[in-house]
């Protein structure tokens, strides 16, 4: 219990600092041009705290919303506890010869957790801070009994209430916690106490895919063929469980230790067609055009949502921003008529599945079974992308790990 009381207090009054970030993830320095916002370095997370950073905001909060008790905190300098990955040195340079292998989180294939009713936090060691959204804070932890490392996402009661946001947080558990595919984000369990959720997620060592490619601007083909493939493969995924995500784009991709994307943010994947777009002024750009109609039916719309907007995720990562950025309106108008050019640079493989995915008729859209066999994913998916994500021991790798 002494030991509960003194986690509780070092929640509330942790200090973020970064004193023993060793990330795989490259330092995002610079901007990219048409950055959105800073690019924050993991390694330089008192500065990200500082700034309360909000990417591409869905709602916009008070800035006490999030964390508020800790961003606020008199600074009591407590030391957060050093988790060193038992993998960390070892999944670096296992990651070349023999990745899977030679991980000991294997995160997304043997949760050895207990039962989701026996979490509490004082089973868990709280490591530094990953990052922050808009409702809570996420901290690497990891659980003593068993030294699996996690991301503990941190959510105060009083903040969902306020942004009237805890049906969807409830939603979102409901959902995530019964996927379990290699390129969604694990959610293994979750705990409250009398003041905050505690949500126990899969760590997705290499962070935001969104920095990585503000950092690089545009990816190349294969490393862009590769990602839609994994999406493909996790929306697919999802679809036969009946899950729209409705919100895909790179804020909402996470890059596990391999370099291999997890979809995460199900806050909006079942939500109510109306609720989404009254909070979506900030981001129109991934939205299709059956959700901007305004003569549309309500819940009119279907999974086929996705496909439109994983068209705009091949055309970001291969271009370096959206098909259709431009101002609110011209955005909207654009998309109701399906109106952009991919630049010549793209090849014109890839410039044939953001067509047939970017089709103003939902049923038109090249189905995702399709979008796997496409002659662009085959030509540089060459194992195929569960090839990929296997990596298994054998020490064959399909070419690079994408955010190296
Ligand atoms: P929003 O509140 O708009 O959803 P967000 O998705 O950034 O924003 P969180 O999901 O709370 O908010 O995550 C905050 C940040 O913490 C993320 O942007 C990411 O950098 C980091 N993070 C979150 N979950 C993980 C994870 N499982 N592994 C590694 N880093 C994570
Ligand atoms: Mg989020």
């Amino acid at each position: 219990m002494a030991e509960v009381q003194t986690l509780e207090q070092r929640f509330e009054s942790i200090t973020v600092q970064d004193e023993n970030y060793d990330s795989n993830a490259p330092v995002v320095q610079h901007k990219a041009k048409g950055a959105l916002n800073p690019a924050i370095s993991l390694s330089n997370l008192s500065a990200a705290a500082s700034q309360n950073r909000l990417k591409l905001p869905l709602q916009k909060l008070p800035t006490n919303a999030t964390g508020g008790k800790i961003a606020h905190s008199s600074a009591v300098n407590t030391t957060i506890t050093k988790i060193t990955l038992p993998s960390q040195a070892a999944q670096r340079s296992s990651a070349e010869s023999r990745p899977s292998d030679a991980d000991p989180l294997a995160l997304t294939q043997q949760p050895p957790l207990p039962k989701a009713k026996q979490f509490h936090l004082g089973m868990f060691e709280i490591g530094k801070p990953l990052g922050k959204g808009k409702f809570g804070r996420v901290y690497l932890a990891r659980e003593r009994s068993t030294g699996f490392v996690c991301a503990l996402k941190v959510l105060h009661k009083t903040e969902l209430q306020q942004g009237k946001v805890e049906k969807q947080v409830r939603r979102e558990i409901e959902i995530q916690s019964n996927l379990a595919h290699p390129n969604i984000l694990r959610l293994y369990g979750h705990f409250h106490d009398s003041k905050r959720i505690f949500l126990i997620l899969e760590f997705a060592g290499k962070g935001e895919l969104y920095k990585h490619l503000r950092k690089a601007q545009k990816f190349p083909e294969w490393q862009a063929a590769q990602y839609i493939a994994q999406m493909a493969s996790a929306l697919k995924y999802l679809h036969k469980k009946h899950v729209m995500h409705r919100d895909i784009k790179p804020e909402n991709i996470l890059v596990g230790l391999h370099g291999e994307i997890k979809i995460s943010d199900f806050g909006w994947s079942v939500h109510a067609p109306n609720n989404r777009r009254n909070t979506m002024c900030g981001t129109l750009d991934y939205l299709p055009p059956e959700m901007i109609k305004p003569n549309r039916e309500e819940n009119w719309y279907s999974e086929k949502v996705d496909l439109w907007s994983l068209g705009v995720l091949t055309y970001e990562f291969l271009v370096g921003e959206a098909p259709f950025e431009d101002t609110p309106v011209m955005t909207q108008r654009r998309i109701a008529r399906g109106e952009m050019s991919v630049p010549s640079f793209v090849s014109a493989e890839a410039r044939d599945l953001i067509k047939r995915l970017l089709v103003l008729d939902p049923e038109k859209r090249i189905p995702l079974e399709e979008v796997e066999k496409h002659p662009w994913i085959l030509k540089h998916c060459v194992k195929g992308e569960r090839a990929f994500q296997r990596a298994s021991g054998d020490g064959k790798k399909v070419r690079g790990d994408g955010v190296q």
